[in-house]
């Protein structure tokens, strides 16, 4: 209530201004009638009524072309707070009145259009942002709103249309965007069953980014599934080519592949080449597997303990305990290990397993669309130790 109360000071004082200023003019024929209107508006405040006091003041200030600005700053602030339906009113009294200008009334109707958008109103929404860019009027903005009520939605289709357009409007890439949509139709479509829809789809996301590592794993995963194991195994590659980072999504799958076919040498061949360019974890820990499936347990526990010398990791020191507690019989030794591996899988219970890198939300599985502040492509795998940086190569952008 008291914060309600500092914010309206500001807009009783406005609305003072403005009536005094209003009245200076009228007065000689209408007096002082502005007085105790205002004075009423005040009296609602002090007594924490400001619902009153609110109703009071925006009759105070008439729209004209000198107070749109007020109303709209007014609306944006309701609808911060929440107050939706208020904003909403505000608008619509605002949009109604002849004397605003085409620009004016453009800018009313883009703010009423966010209003809805809160209030989960989509339809009207939606009819206004087209009325904005039909009139060409803040169009790049009601071009973003509608971008996100088609995600929010999940009409991908609409979504392609639309990021079209604003890539030409505004001159800024949407290509990111663009094949996050033809992944999204390509997962229904094999939802669907329909695999001829599903590889057009994917094709289209790879033109549209060439470095989309979406499009690249969708596709190896329809390889899997056909029974088409070199080809996968390819376009598994490809896609770690593509994006290092998701090498903890996509090296579980590809050793599946090779396992599959009993290349147990070319896996590991491929893995020791792996691991000369990239030193993450993923990549650690699946060498050590193939190590330990190969050269036995003492030869996989060297591996991982010459890994962490250089590269310090919690998860990865677990991951040799676990080795260690599986190989020693010595009851003495396995308790003192076993505190040390509560201690530890205590610790990483709190930290997460993804994290968008450009709002920081936490999750612990792979979103391709942050939940957070909505961005394709940035949520990705945590490596190393939490809070740690991740090694420059592991940590390139692929878009
Ligand atoms: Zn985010």
């Amino acid at each position: 209530m008291l914060e309600l109360f500092w914010l309206l000071l500001p807009v009783a004082a406005a609305s003072g201004w403005y009536a005094a200023r209003r009245s200076a003019a009228r007065e000689a024929r209408r007096g002082s009638e502005y007085t105790p209107v205002y004075f009423k508006g005040v009296n609602y405040l002090l007594n924490e009524q400001p619902d009153k006091a609110i109703d009071v003041f925006i009759k105070l200030l008439e729209v004209d072309g000198e107070t749109v600005e007020t109303h709209l700053a007014l609306g944006n602030l309701f609808r911060r707070r929440g107050e939706v339906d208020r904003a909403i009113k505000l608008h619509q009294n605002l949009i109604a009145r002849q004397t605003l200008s085409n620009e004016q009334r453009a800018l009313a109707l883009l703010e009423l259009g966010r209003d809805y958008m809160r209030a989960g109103l989509f339809d009207r929404a939606e009819s206004l942002y087209q009325e904005l860019t039909e009139m060409d009027l803040y169009s790049k903005e009601a071009l973003t709103g509608l971008k996100t009520l088609y995600q929010q939605e999940r009409e991908w289709d609409r979504c392609l249309a639309v990021a079209e357009q604003l890539e030409k409007k505004s001159g800024q890439s949407q290509r990111q965007e663009i094949a996050h949509y033809y992944c999204e139709l390509a997962e229904q479509a094999l939802g669907d069953g329909d695999e001829a829809r599903a590889t057009e789809m994917l094709e289209r996301a790879e033109q549209a980014n060439e470095r989309c590592v979406r499009a690249a794993m969708l596709q190896a995963r329809m390889c899997v599934a056909r029974g088409e194991c070199d080809e996968a195994i390819e376009t598994y590659k490809k896609a770690q080519d593509k994006a290092p980072e998701y090498l903890s999504e996509i090296l579980p799958a590809l050793r599946e592949c090779y396992l599959r076919q009993g290349k147990k040498a070319e896996l590991r061949a491929y893995l020791e080449d792996l691991y000369d360019r990239h030193k993450g974890r993923a990549v650690m820990l699946a060498l050590s597997e193939a190590i330990h499936d190969q050269d036995g347990e003492r030869e996989a526990a060297r591996f991982i303990t010459g890994h962490l010398k250089r590269h310090p990791d919690l998860k990865a020191l677990a991951h040799l305990i676990d080795l260690k507690l599986k190989k020693d019989d010595d009851p003495e030794k396995n308790s003192t290990l076993m505190v040390l591996n509560d201690l530890i899988s205590r610790y990483l219970e709190g930290q997460p397993d993804y994290q968008c890198q450009r709002c920081g939300f936490s999750a612990t599985k792979l979103h391709w669309q942050c939940p957070g502040c909505k961005a394709w492509g940035t949520v990705k795998p945590v490596e190393g130790v939490p809070g740690q940086q991740q090694p420059m190569q592991d940590r390139m952008n692929p878009w």
